[in-house]
């Protein structure tokens, strides 16, 4: 068994692969948007970002000592649903709420320590597909396989529209999208620590003009050939 790293942009599709993968080729599937995602949520509920969008980070440092972040299995699509202190919070994380702070929240060192330490001990036996930002060049440098997705922002705001359109998100606006897209890949890649970078032994694959199908099998013949 090996461990498959997706890394890449915000919306690029990294999760719509790795959770196809994972389910064709029998591994565990792990989201880490979704961890840094929950962290947010548990910001915003519990007053650790004030009304003019400042983060209380003494306060939210302290209190995350004791927050559980985790998943647990749908039992009818089998597909991992992100947990807070037990609590199913899959809905509420994918909002533009959360979105819109995750990105601030996710360059906290102390945020990053506390997620990467647990993302570190998922893959311990290996048979891990795990999509992010930083899995091939901090979670994973060992990986055995790190890919590295990308498309125009223009073409992932389209299908992020597209997705919460799905999903009966009311009141959408394409501008404001594109903007939390691009606003989101900025931070990412100017953090401090463990930014949004381009592992030297991944490979890039660009899929603005790919469909879902055409990057599905990229990357299971990526997959077959680094399986060994
Ligand atoms: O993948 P997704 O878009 O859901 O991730 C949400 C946010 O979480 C990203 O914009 C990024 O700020 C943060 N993130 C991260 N490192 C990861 C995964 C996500 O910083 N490994």
């Amino acid at each position: 068994m090996i461990i498959v790293a997706i890394d890449g942009h915000s919306s690029c599709g990294k999760s719509t692969m790795a959770k196809w993968l994972a389910r064709k080729v029998g591994y565990i599937y792990v989201d880490t948007g979704a961890m840094y995602r929950t962290v947010t949520l548990f910001a915003i509920r519990n007053g650790f970002i004030t009304p003019d969008a400042r983060i209380d980070e003494e306060g939210l440092k302290k209190a995350l000592n004791d927050v559980e972040i985790g998943f647990q299995l749908d039992p009818n699509t089998k597909l991992p649903l992100a947990c807070l202190n037990g609590e199913v919070v899959e809905k509420e994380i994918r909002g533009m709420e959360v979105s819109g702070l995750v990105s601030p929240i996710a360059a906290l060192p102390f945020v990053r320590e506390k997620l990467t330490a647990q993302q570190k001990a998922m893959g311990e036996k290996k048979g891990i597909v795990m999509d992010g930002r930083d899995i091939g060049t901090a979670v994973f440098p060992q990986a055995e396989l790190k890919v590295f997705v990308t498309a125009s922002a223009e073409v992932r705001a389209k299908r992020r529209f597209l997705e919460l359109q799905e999903k009966g998100e009311k009141n959408l606006n394409y501008d404001e999208i594109l903007k939390n897209v691009q606003e989101r890949d900025y931070i990412d890649s100017h953090r401090e620590m463990n930014p949004l970078r381009q592992a030297e032994d991944a490979v890039v694959l660009d899929n603005s003009n790919l469909t879902i199908d055409e990057q599905n099998q990229l990357l299971l013949k990526m997959f077959e050939e680094r399986k060994g």
